[in-house]
């Protein structure tokens, strides 16, 4: 029987991630995926900021970049009809002078994602992925899960033991099913078919290129235009009513109904394929059960609306990661596992709220395009900026959980639409730029593996603590002394603001880049101080 570290179940982005994020902390994994190749289907198209992060740090960006869509794009347009007069333009801000990272959020179709992943996957000897491999059932005992897998192309099933099992499964998770862990929030907000198709249209898009066209004109309600990665490549949204089902939705129908909608009745129109989905906003009880995780859809049910179920999942999968890690390569308890959920779900719960927001206010504009409100219409076309403008959402959540040092009078409130650097235990370690031998890296790169501490000119003391306690501590702790004759360089002399510590002080940050924990001056007992939050992991 073949035995594998962590077996993944799912090959769509959040499968994909956590493969690469195992493989870079070592750790041997197989993902199976029961479809023959990669999602021909562009469904996400939003990557958010701190998902650019985690692939720049993961592979060569540039792999990626070459699929995003130009920034100028990155808009809704609002217009009576496709060849109507225009109404409003809906921008997403700070685009191209973003500050709070090494790299801006992106829109890149989730196809051009997957293959990235792959891509860089290729590079990494740990990580196997088997197409045509399907989960059939699975069985928890002490040591680890049994899992029975049906090769698709042969016919032929195989058992595999594994360690932790993965449930990378998506929105209808078959294991979450079979653990019979409940969701909870509504389960059908609305239903909808995105057709994928190609067509040129370019006489009426090419001098206001827009990620999204919506419509004012009553008799296209229900229906929108996407632009997806390649030339005359389109999305085609199509809202289905309650009495609607998705054999209403024969090529035919999509190709008469797309004629209409953009009000060319003799355009020529390849339908490269069609996807039906429901949306809802829903969140796993439970994320956890034994040996086996939730992760991605199989664990919560974003509405679309506002472009985050990808990036949530890839969220959830880089807290996983290296807790899997550290309990296997340097045996720390498996309660830190326990922590996924504590850390995780709340992000997903609050992620889902906005996400519904975002969806009520489409709803909302539908009924004043129907009501010829137009009053109600402009406030809410206006309020739509909300939609694609939400940095604090994206980097601004803060872990609490037993695996971070909150403090006492711990609050920062969160605006969804403004990110607030900060080094509140749980937070993300804000970006610095700083320069190591020479060359500018952002502080973020240097999160990954190893737990850092890092401290001021007059932070020798937790070196010192740290050297007296590396024979005891099992887990490996990197120091970076940032000052002028430090390791790094801070050349704008902004870190200990933006840290918001003293000279003295140190701030620990986990391998995932969110801060552990934090001591705004030295303390008197340094090393008493460390080893009591290090041995707490
Ligand atoms: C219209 C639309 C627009 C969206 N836009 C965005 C956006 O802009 N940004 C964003 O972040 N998110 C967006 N999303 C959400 C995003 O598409 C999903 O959150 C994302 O695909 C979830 O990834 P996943 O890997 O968890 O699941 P999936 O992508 O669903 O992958 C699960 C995989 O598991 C495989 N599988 C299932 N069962 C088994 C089994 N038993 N054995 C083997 N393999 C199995 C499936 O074949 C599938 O490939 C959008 C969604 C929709 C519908």
């Amino acid at each position: 029987m073949k035995d594998i570290p962590v077996l993944i179940v799912g090959g769509g982005p959040v499968g994909l991630s956590m493969a690469l994020a195992l493989a870079r902390q070592n750790i041997h994994s197989l993902v199976i995926e029961r479809h023959p190749c990669r999602t021909e289907h562009p469904r996400a198209r939003g990557v958010s900021m701190r998902t650019m992060e985690l692939f720049r740090q993961w592979g060569n960006i540039d792999e990626l970049l070459k699929y995003e869509f130009p920034k100028e794009a990155i808009r809704f347009t609002w217009s009576e009809s496709l060849q109507g007069n225009e109404v409003t333009r809906v921008e997403m801000k700070g685009l191209e002078n973003y500050t709070h990272g090494p790299i801006g959020a992106s829109f890149v179709t989730q196809d051009c994602v997957e293959e990235y992943l792959h891509y860089t996957l290729r590079d990494h000897h740990q990580a196997e992925i088997q197409f045509s491999k399907e989960m059939i059932s699975f069985e928890e005992n002490d040591t680890g899960v049994t899992v029975k897998l049906l090769d698709r192309k042969t016919k032929k099933e195989e058992v595999v033991h594994t360690q932790y099992l993965i449930a990378a499964d998506g929105a209808h998770s078959s294991i979450r099913k079979q653990l019979k862990i409940e969701m909870e929030g509504p389960d059908n907000l609305a239903r909808s078919c995105s057709v994928y198709c190609e067509f040129d249209i370019s006489q009426w898009t090419k001098h206001r290129p827009s990620v999204g066209f919506f419509f004012t004109d009553p008799k296209l309600l229900g229906r929108s235009l996407f632009t997806a990665y390649g030339k005359n490549r389109w999305i085609v949204g199509m809202n289905l009513k309650p009495e609607n089902t998705k054999e209403d939705f024969t090529d035919e129908y999509c190709l008469n109904e797309i004629r209409r909608v953009l009000d060319m009745p003799n355009l020529e129109i390849k339908i490269i394929n069609k996807s039906f989905w429901t949306m809802a906003a829903q969140v796993a009880k439970q994320y956890r059960r034994g040996r086996i995780f939730l992760a991605g859809d199989a664990a919560h049910r974003l509405p679309p609306t506002g472009g985050l179920g990808m990036n949530t999942g890839v969220a959830d999968v880089h807290n996983l990661a290296w807790k899997l890690a550290f309990v296997l390569n340097h045996h720390i308890s498996d309660t830190l596992l326990d922590t996924y959920y504590d850390e995780r779900a709340p992000v997903a719960k609050r992620n889902i709220e906005w996400s519904t927001e975002n969806a009520k206010r489409f709803f909302d504009i539908f009924k004043a395009i129907q009501a010829g409100d137009h009053e109600t219409l402009k406030i809410k076309l206006h309020e739509q900026q909300k939609n694609l403008n939400y940095e604090g959402l994206d980097l601004g959540f803060i872990y609490h959980s037993n695996a971070v040092k909150s403090e006492n009078d711990q609050a920062l409130s969160m605006r969804p639409d403004k990110y607030i650097p900060t080094t509140l235990p749980g937070s993300r370690a804000p970006h610095v730029p700083l320069i190591k031998n020479g060359n500018t890296i952002s502080t973020l790169d240097l999160f990954e593996k190893n737990f850092v501490l890092l401290i001021g000119a007059a932070g020798e003391a937790w070196h010192t603590a740290i050297n007296e306690l590396s024979q005891t501590l099992t887990i490996p702790v990197s120091v970076y002394k940032i000052a002028t004759d430090g390791d790094l360089i801070d050349p704008d002399n902004i870190w200990h603001d933006i840290y918001g510590i003293s000279e003295s002080g140190a701030v620990l940050v986990r391998p995932d880049g969110h801060v552990a924990w934090r001591s705004k001056l030295i303390v008197d007992n340094p090393k008493t101080e460390l080893e009591k939050c290090l041995n707490s992991f």
